[in-house]
């Protein structure tokens, strides 16, 4: 999507290192993304790490990592410098104090000495009234005195606050239903509605793209940038939240999907999920779904980005992962195997390959399928009519040379006689050889084991003795 004035293209996203790396910040990353790519644009990557309890170093690295492993990399950020470095809030301290001190001293913010008691004792007052709560403003024309531990809240001027959303259009907020608000905490620390729209402003973001539980936060962001001075970025954009699939609002805790690290873990490969993501609350308006990087930076736009939240689909994200896997070629999938096969020498995974690729919707299946290569499955107990099976299977199977289409041509032999199509026949066999009723293929799951293990598998379940 290009916009007017696409040079002056800035965009930004702002994710808190309080945890693992979340679905939501790789999403917000790829709109951010394309649509700096589009404009030929820059994107940076700012740690908003204010909230001093809850920030961890090792979480930020594990920003960076999901982040650089879905090759979403950032042109300006705490690592790479930039322009408007430093690029971690609690770098930029004395930045907010300034501001805030510019606010106090034109009259826009005033210090409040209220104590979370007496601010308590308010909220409920106004309960009890059934009124919308908002601060009284005691501290603005009547404060206490002999206190030394202050807030610093800004004076909501009032109005309407306007704004134009990419997605959901022309925005308008009562500023009167917003009581004043802190923006330092009597620790001195700024509260994000505060030091977010002050690195916007300064860092020059033109355009905001964000998840829509921020469109709240705003007005609150535009009455301040107003207040400073600074001129507002052009345009914002709320993306829809990713819902579970039921359409829950997916928590940490109850949902693994959220965390970015669970994707590399099973082998999603880095461009499905971000082909998936791309998909997840935007579509194309055609029927195309699968979709390189550079066809996702020409084709989105935010017209066609929904408003309702975006369901995670784990049915879909397999077909394409799936899709994907099946599109690349085999010594690619084989070094792309190899850390989810640490059992098996890489001779034996390009061998396996061929059968892998049909059946894999993620890189973590493989070693579910090929299992048996490395571990002794127990003898599966059978009906006699599969044990008759089985024990065809070993007549014709002796004599042919040990690769996969000649067992797969003896094999259909066996077929033919038993009558029961193909799955129905080579289901003991399988059993017997894996321990499984999923493989791949019959021909390949043989041919990839000995033939001395394999026929030993299939003799100690007949009750043959070699
Ligand atoms: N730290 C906020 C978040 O991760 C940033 C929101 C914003 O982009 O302004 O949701």
């Amino acid at each position: 999507m290009v916009v007017p004035d696409a040079s002056m293209v800035r965009v930004r996203i702002a994710p808190s290192p309080t945890g693992f790396a979340h679905l939501g910040t790789a999403s917000t990353a790829l709109y951010n993304i394309l649509f700096a790519r589009a404009n030929g644009g820059t994107f940076a990557l700012r740690i908003d790490d204010t909230d001093a309890e809850r920030n961890r170093p090792e979480y930020e690295l594990l920003i960076y990592e999901s982040l650089r492993w879905l090759g979403l990399d950032w042109d300006e950020g705490p690592d790479k410098g930039g322009p408007y470095a430093p690029y971690r809030q609690s770098e930029r301290l004395d930045l907010y104090k300034q501001h805030a001190a510019q606010l106090l001293a034109d009259g826009k913010a005033y210090r409040c000495y209220c104590t979370p008691e007496e601010l308590d004792a308010e909220r409920k007052q106004a309960q009890a009234e059934k009124r919308p709560y908002k601060y009284s403003r005691r501290c603005l024309t009547n404060p206490p005195t002999g206190r030394a531990e202050f807030t610093v809240r800004f004076k909501v001027p009032g109005g309407e606050v306007k704004f134009k959303d990419m997605i959901r259009g022309d925005m308008s907020f009562d500023s009167d239903l917003i009581g004043d608000f802190i923006i330092v905490k009597s620790n001195g620390y700024p509260v994000y509605q505060f030091a977010s729209p002050v690195d916007d402003a300064v860092m020059k973001i033109s355009h905001v793209i964000r998840g829509e539980e921020h469109l709240s936060n705003t007005p609150y962001h535009l009455m301040l940038i107003d207040a400073l001075g600074y001129e507002r970025p052009t345009a914002y954009a709320h993306m829809p939240l990713i819902l579970a699939k039921d359409g829950t609002k997916m928590s940490k805790r109850k949902h693994p999907e959220t965390n970015l690290a669970l994707y590399r873990e099973q082998g999603y490969l880095p461009e499905a999920l971000i082909n998936y993501l791309a998909l997840l609350g935007w579509n194309p308006g055609t029927s195309q779904e699968i979709f390189t990087f550079d066809e996702l930076v020409q084709a989105f736009s935010f017209d066609r980005v929904q408003h309702a939240g975006a369901r995670f689909d784990w049915e879909k994200l397999n077909w394409i992962n799936g899709e994907y896997i099946r599109r690349l070629d085999d010594e690619e999938l084989v070094r792309r195997l190899q850390p989810f096969l640490p059992n098996l020498d890489e001779a034996t995974i390009r061998r396996a390959v061929p059968a892998l690729k049909t059946r894999m919707a993620k890189l973590a299946d493989a070693a579910t399928l090929l299992e048996y290569l490395w571990t002794n499955p127990p003898a599966p107990a059978l009906e006699p009519e599969a044990l008759e099976r089985v024990r065809a299977a070993i007549a014709v199977l002796n004599d042919v040379p040990w690769e996969q289409q000649a067992i797969h041509d003896s094999l259909m032999g066996v077929v033919e006689k038993s009558g029961l199509g193909p799955n129905k026949t080579f289901m003991p066999i399988r059993l017997a050889v894996t321990g499984k009723k999923i493989s791949p293929p019959i021909d390949y799951t043989l041919a990839l084991l000995p033939k001395e293990v394999a026929m030993s598998r299939l003799q100690r379940v007949a009750g043959v003795t070699a």
